[in-house]
């Protein structure tokens, strides 16, 4: 898969405004068969979701997969224009009313998509959070959700810490995981960085 075939549509932020706090997260769309959408942002950002989506030549019915890295509300808000999609959130795996028992996220399983993409667990931010790897030729691409909060936090653990943590401890074991494999990361509120060397393992 070409690098190009993967579209942030939206950059995600995070910040402090006049003493208020203002967040919405990164939205990705994988352009493969099956067509991806990851993270949908707020309930209040349908229309411009499905006009970005448009302007690629995409419609909602054509979305096969909704997958959100986990539950919180800026991350879920438009799962529902998505109805012809498997909706995984977090670790819950779902279409309609019917709930799927794999794969076991909890003992480490991965969601297969196809040859290029598939979604793993990586618990911290969330204790069932999920980040997407996607192989293109110019290497991989993790779309992580809060698992990283922004580039900022590679120096800075404060960033991801005060952004929220339910397990400080395996935040930080799977966010070296993530480090040493990725070439690019996605963060969950910022825009998407080459992983620098000084971050990989050697
Ligand atoms: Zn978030």
């Amino acid at each position: 898969m070409n690098k190009e075939n993967i579209k942030v549509l939206f950059n995600g932020y995070s910040k402090f405004e006049n003493g208020n706090y203002f967040a919405n997260c990164s939205c990705v769309l994988i352009k493969t068969t099956p067509c991806i959408i990851i993270d949908t942002m707020t309930s209040w950002d349908e229309e411009k979701l499905l006009n970005a989506l448009n302007e690629e030549g995409v419609y909602a019915n054509d979305i096969k997969f909704v997958i959100s890295t986990h539950g919180h509300s800026d991350h879920i808000g438009c799962n529902h224009l998505f109805k012809s999609a498997t909706h995984i959130v977090g670790y819950s795996v779902s279409h309609r009313d019917e709930y799927f028992t794999e794969p076991d996220f909890r003992n480490n399983e991965e969601y297969v998509i196809n040859e290029h993409v598939k979604v793993v667990p990586t618990p911290g931010h969330t204790l069932q959070d999920v980040t997407v790897l996607v192989e293109t030729v110019d290497g991989l691409i993790a779309v992580t959700g809060d698992l990283f909060e922004k580039y900022e936090d590679l120096d800075d653990d404060c960033v991801w810490l005060n952004a929220g943590s339910d397990s400080e401890t395996l935040q930080r074991e799977n966010r070296r995981k993530i480090l040493d494999i990725a070439d690019y990361i996605v963060p969950g509120h910022g825009a998407m960085f080459k992983v620098p060397e000084k971050f990989k393992k050697n």
